[in-house]
């Protein structure tokens, strides 16, 4: 079988990969098949949202790390000669989308932004971000099959249609791996995932000290809003958790209102915040690059504008 293939571990990475695999499958006039090694229980989910085969791999013993899963999916995709392998952009999926390419000696772009597929030279283009962010880059990957990764949240869930019918599939057990999980801890999250906020309240070093996130705090609950910060305030002071640092090496947002309060507003940053809706700032250098990213902006000292802004959300 040839087409899109979707390689994920949850509900909510397959949904956003199938909308953009259904696309591109129908455009390029092929199947979309998902292959699902840990989220077994949606099949007929992955059936209504756009996949035309579902395959399922056997659930591992916990000592098994998903890796071991590698020699079968390769073993399926020399059998079925995917045209293109799509893996979300999460430290797994990069891993993952890595063995798999090295293993099928084929193209890899990785973190794509955009993938397309070109009718007239039949081929798929896809963009990504380089030089921190400062450039898009164009690649055409010449492979068959074409492997992507792509992050989280780059594309909206897919639409459920009815009366969808498709094909689920058992795949066979891998063999015993080599590598043996001997112990696993899971990593303590300090703080809710902001990448859903519809508001986001984001401090910069504009803010002097660690205790004066409070009033950022303050303004984000008027708001009914989340905190984030860049990164500076995430790794090199430690005042918040790196898990709230927005941009390029942090987390993309897409909330209703992103307010950036103190924060220079670096092309490396404001990558995290293309698809917020609408884009305030405040900052007292009326130069700083985030009012050029800005719909609204105000110039001013934020401990000045925030308290004010505060007493007048309140009323
Ligand atoms: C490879 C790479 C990846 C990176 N990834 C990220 C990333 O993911 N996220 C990220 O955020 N950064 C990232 N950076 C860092 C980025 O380039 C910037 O250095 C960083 O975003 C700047 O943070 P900032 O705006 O808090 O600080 P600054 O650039 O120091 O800006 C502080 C701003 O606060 C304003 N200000 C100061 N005092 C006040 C006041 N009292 N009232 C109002 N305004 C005030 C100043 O005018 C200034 O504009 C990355 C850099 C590299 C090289």
């Amino acid at each position: 079988m040839s087409g899109v293939w979707i390689i994920s571990e949850n509900r909510g990475q397959s949904m956003e990969l199938l909308n953009i695999g259904r696309q591109l499958a129908d455009k390029m006039g092929m199947r979309v098949a998902a292959l699902l090694y840990q989220d077994r229980e949606h099949v007929e989910d992955y059936i209504n949202h756009g996949a035309d085969e579902v395959m399922l791999l056997p659930p591992l013993s916990s000592e098994h790390p998903p890796e071991s899963y590698i020699p079968v999916i390769i073993e399926e995709a020399r059998k079925g000669e995917p045209d293109l392998i799509l893996l979300p952009a999460t430290p797994r999926g990069k891993n993952m989308a890595a063995l798999l390419a090295a293993r099928l000696n084929v193209g890899l772009v990785s973190s794509c932004t955009v993938i397309d597929f070109d009718k007239g030279s039949k081929t798929l283009v896809m963009e990504r971000l380089a030089y921190g962010g400062a450039a898009v880059q164009k690649v055409i990957c010449s492979t068959r099959p074409a492997m992507a990764t792509i992050p989280p949240r780059t594309y909206d869930t897919a639409m459920p249609e009815t009366g969808r019918q498709g094909h689920v599939r058992e795949l066979p057990s891998p063999s015993p791996s080599a590598i043996k999980i001997i112990e696993r801890k899971v990593k303590e999250r300090e703080v809710k995932d902001i990448s859903e906020a519809r508001v986001v309240v984001c401090v910069g070093r504009g803010i002097e000290k660690e205790e004066d996130l409070a009033i950022a705090r303050q303004l984000a609950d008027v708001l009914g809003g989340a905190i984030g910060c860049t990164r500076p305030i995430a790794e090199e002071f430690h005042w918040l958790p790196e898990e709230l640092c927005i941009g390029l090496s942090g987390v993309q947002v897409k909330p209703d209102l992103y307010l950036g309060v103190g924060v220079s507003g670096q092309v490396q940053h404001v990558t995290g915040i293309r698809n917020a809706k609408v884009v305030a700032a405040v900052n007292k250098d009326e130069n700083a690059p985030i009012f050029k990213a800005a719909d609204f902006g105000i110039i001013g000292d934020l401990y000045d504008v925030v308290p004010k802004l505060i007493s007048e959300l309140k009323k």
